[in-house]
């Protein structure tokens, strides 16, 4: 059984026009200085999960496809037989350096149910106990739009708590955040470090244009806000750099580094705000908002003036203003059709109209999160 030491955890992506050749076959070379890099690490006692990306890619290889398919099945079909071949990749050179790979394939309802998040966060534990490393990719066979995480960035940004990473690196084949896009501006100046994501780094980042990936720099810079969020350092950089992954985790400077946020929030807050998508929504009144801006208490029927969307109790929902403005979410103990009832009554009244009471009001201080801080890129909108 390994030691797991909570400050030499790294977790490194990487992107599918670094893994794969011109014709979309998989570049091998690239999975030698990968996987070499990783024993190195792992001699040294580090901690390392790998979210890679390249199945469709590679599936596109074995297809004989040019371009990558528009048709959903069709792309499935490219990830399903692409991901066994990348995998089968990833095997042959692992058993060069004697390292021992799991592969875990995931859609956001895994991230979305916290009880799957647990499952998940178990097996990865004894993964690592185990000196497995895992090789996570999206379901891509099975994944449709609407449990779809996406993106690879996006999707090694939400594992990077449930590993307590304290450095993720998205490895791709831009060199880091520039000012401007250096494909387009000559005078384009790379930006080493970002301590604060604010509104000047957020209108740095354009889309994607690679051929084959899905991830821009948009989705880098909403992985940087998800993953610093949550305490770990955050590195984009060109996947040349791969040759000195052991040296980069042990603080050699490569393309733009993300600074981890200081005061951090906790795992819950961070699941409410980026992982559980909202099933609805209560408006309250301007008391218990100004209230909220102070500290967080139990939301009660009297303070909501409406509910919308249908949901269960137990589901996250949003807490708007009168206004429409996002204050915050939080898990309800109630349904919409009860809140529906209810609102604006007393607790003695709430309780008369629908006979019960729960004893810790509609959402409960402690099963909210209030969002003060700014941005929270395109998951808080
Ligand atoms: N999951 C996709 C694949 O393996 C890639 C997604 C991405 O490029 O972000 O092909």
């Amino acid at each position: 059984m390994q030691e797991i030491s909570k400050n030499k955890r790294i977790l490194i992506k990487i992107g599918s026009s670094s893994l794969v050749n011109e014709d979309y076959s998989v570049n091998e070379p690239m999975l030698v200085t990968i996987l070499s890099e990783i024993k190195k690490l792992n001699d040294l006692g580090y901690i390392v999960c790998v979210v890679t990306s390249g199945a469709i890619a590679v599936g596109m290889h074995e297809l004989g496809l040019k371009l990558k398919p528009k048709e959903m099945a069709l792309k499935q079909a490219c990830a399903a037989i692409g991901q066994a071949k990348l995998m089968e990749a990833y095997n042959k050179v692992a058993s060069i350096y004697n390292l021992k790979l799991g592969q875990i394939l995931l859609s956001h309802d895994d991230f979305q149910f916290r009880n799957r998040m647990i499952h998940l966060s178990n097996t990865l534990d004894s993964m690592f106990k185990n000196r497995i490393i895992p090789i996570i990719n999206e379901n891509d066979a099975i994944a449709v739009d609407e449990i779809k995480v996406g993106d690879n960035d996006t999707l090694a940004a939400l594992i990077s708590p449930m590993i307590e990473a304290n450095l993720v690196i998205l490895f791709s084949d831009i060199d880091g955040l520039f000012t401007k896009n250096p494909k387009v501006y000559n005078d384009a100046k790379l930006i080493s470090v970002v301590e604060n994501i604010d509104k000047d780094i957020i209108d740095c980042a354009t889309d994607s244009n690679s051929l084959v990936g899905t991830g821009g720099m948009k989705t880098k810079i909403d992985a940087a806000i998800i993953t610093t969020m949550a305490g770990a350092d955050m590195i984009i950089c060109n996947s040349k750099e791969i040759k000195d992954l052991s040296k980069i985790a042990k603080g050699l400077k490569v393309g733009t580094l993300f600074k981890a946020k200081k005061n951090l929030i906790s795992k819950r807050e961070h699941w409410m705000i980026f992982k559980a998508n909202s099933q609805g929504y209560i408006v309250i009144d301007d008391g218990v908002k100004e209230k909220l801006g102070e500290r967080k208490l139990s939301i009660l029927p009297k303070g909501i003036i409406e509910v919308g969307d249908e949901f269960l109790a137990g589901s996250v929902i949003d807490i708007k203003d009168k206004n429409n403005l996002l204050i915050g979410k939080g898990i309800t103990n109630y349904s919409s059709s009860d809140i529906a009832l209810i609102k604006q009554l007393s607790s003695e009244e709430a309780k008369e109209k629908i006979g019960f009471l729960a004893n810790k009001g509609v959402i409960y201080a402690d099963d909210m999160v209030i969002l003060k801080e700014g941005y929270y890129g395109r998951f808080v909108k």
